[in-house]
């Protein structure tokens, strides 16, 4: 970002304080005039002077010692040896004398004017000018002031806007751009200072035109144009960055301009996927869960309605399981569950469809594309064979014959996956299980 212009105050203040000090010693006939300004135990500014100066400050030494700041003018006459020398050495007249005329006297702070003169200060002994002379010089320090404070909180404005992690960029109510900071430089890939609205809108639209989701994208942005008061927050995705961005109008009101936030949330965004992930798999099997169920259903009932193929719903269970349990332990049961899982969703990848799902205990639902009711009896077929005709390996080379029954039926458009179409196929698991077990049964 740039760092603030230069305005005319800035020019103007400390001119008119020069003029003011060449005004002085063309009235007073003193060869130096300095304002100069200073705190109790620093040195001495001068903040401007008749005339050019090798030095920008002085030792006050014993100056101050002598300074009785409530006289109109205090003469300093008997210290003017310790004005600095560089100074002395300009004006090497025989006799000197040193004047100090207060306008500022707060506590330990003083400012007014220096004055290096051969002989008395006559004009000074007229109250009128003295009163004239201290109160344009007080409303002078006071703009100067003004501007040195706002250039100090310019300056910090600006050092804490360019050092924030987070891309800023502000665009005025007219449309220019008023401010890019650093980050937004880099984030958006705008050579540093360019800041001109054709820059900033190329950046842009070239990003957009990087990420992934640019059609979204391009659909959300697009009240953009004609409402002013359009505020949107949404994730820019690249293939190596994702970044949150987040516009609206400056403190509401779109004349006041426009403000652009944007942050790279890349390694947020994996962190959040893989909480879901692991939120959405059940731990003993990998399988996917209840909740990612709850989560995909919508997108699920939306879909197969759509959808030319149907969905075969599966109830898995596995036969007598308990036995296992009790006849060779809990961790055996575990294994068993794994390899059941495992070998299921080895059949699936094969046909590459298909979502596996833990519904608890031992058994399994699952949700399966197929082109017509003979094809999801092979797939039900093959799942029971795959695991009935193959013992299970556990541990120390120890094998289980295990079979699994099924219940299954087709998800009818409307319906609700979890309400309807689960049950029915337990039913017709009931009936797998009553007609023998290792076999499927359907629900019409
Ligand atoms: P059926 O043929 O009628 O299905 O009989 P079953 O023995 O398989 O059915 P039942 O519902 O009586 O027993 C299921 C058992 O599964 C009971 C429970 O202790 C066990 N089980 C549930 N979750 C786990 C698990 O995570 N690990 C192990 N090892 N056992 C589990
Ligand atoms: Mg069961
Ligand atoms: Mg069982």
């Amino acid at each position: 970002m740039d760092a603030f212009p230069a305005t005319a105050a800035d020019t103007w203040i400390p001119e008119g304080l020069t003029a003011f000090c060449r005004f002085v010693s063309h009235l007073s006939g003193a060869f130096l005039v300095l304002t100069v300004h200073w705190r109790v135990g620093e040195d001495i500014a001068i903040l401007a002077s008749n005339a050019d100066l090798p030095i920008q400050k002085i030792r006050p030494e014993n100056l101050v010692e002598r300074l009785d700041t409530s006289a109109a003018i205090v003469d300093l006459s008997a210290s003017v040896s310790h004005l600095s020398s560089a100074l002395l050495m300009l004006y090497p007249a025989e006799e000197r004398n040193l004047y100090f005329l207060a306008v500022e006297a707060e506590e330990e702070r003083y400012s007014g004017l220096l004055l290096l003169k051969s002989g008395p200060l006559e004009t000074f002994q007229d109250a009128l000018i003295l009163d004239y002379l201290r109160s344009v010089l007080r409303q002078m320090l006071g703009d100067y002031w003004l501007l040195r404070e706002r250039r100090y909180f310019q300056a910090k404005f600006h050092d804490l806007f360019d050092s924030l992690p987070i891309g800023i960029l502000l665009i005025e109510g007219n449309g220019t751009v008023g401010h890019v900071n650093s980050t937004a430089e880099a984030l958006l890939g705008i050579p540093a200072g360019q800041s001109s609205v054709a820059t900033i809108a190329r950046a842009f639209q070239k990003l957009r035109d990087r990420c992934i989701n640019a059609a979204e994208l391009q659909r959300l942005y697009a009240p953009l144009q004609q409402d002013l008061q359009f505020a949107i927050q949404c994730d820019w995705s690249t293939d190596e960055q994702v970044l949150y961005v987040d516009t609206h109008p400056i403190l509401g009101n779109a004349r006041q301009g426009r403000v652009w936030i944007l942050q790279d949330v890349t390694a947020q965004r994996i962190r959040e996927q893989s909480l879901q992930k692991t939120a959405e798999r059940d731990a003993l099997t990998g399988a996917y869960n209840r909740h990612f169920l709850e989560r995909y259903r919508n997108d699920f009932e939306q879909k197969t309605s759509t959808s030319e193929n149907s969905t075969a719903v599966m109830m898995i269970d596995i036969d007598h399981f308990k036995a296992i349990n009790d006849q060779l332990g809990h961790a055996v049961g575990d294994d068993v569950l794994r390899a059941v899982s495992q070998r299921l969703q080895g059949q699936l990848r094969q046909r590459d469809a298909g979502v596996f799902i833990r519904w608890g205990g031992e058994e399994f639902v699952l949700l399966v594309p197929v082109r017509t009711p003979e094809e999801g009896s092979l797939v039900a077929e093959r799942l029971r064979a795959s695991i009935a005709h193959r013992p299970i390996r556990v541990a120390a080379e120890q094998t289980i014959s295990v079979t699994i029954s099924l219940g299954a039926t087709f998800y009818r458009t409307g319906e609700g996956v979890t309400e309807d179409t689960i049950p029915r196929a337990d039913t017709a698991l009931y009936r797998a299980k009553q007609g023998g077990r290792n076999r499927c049964e359907w629900s019409q």
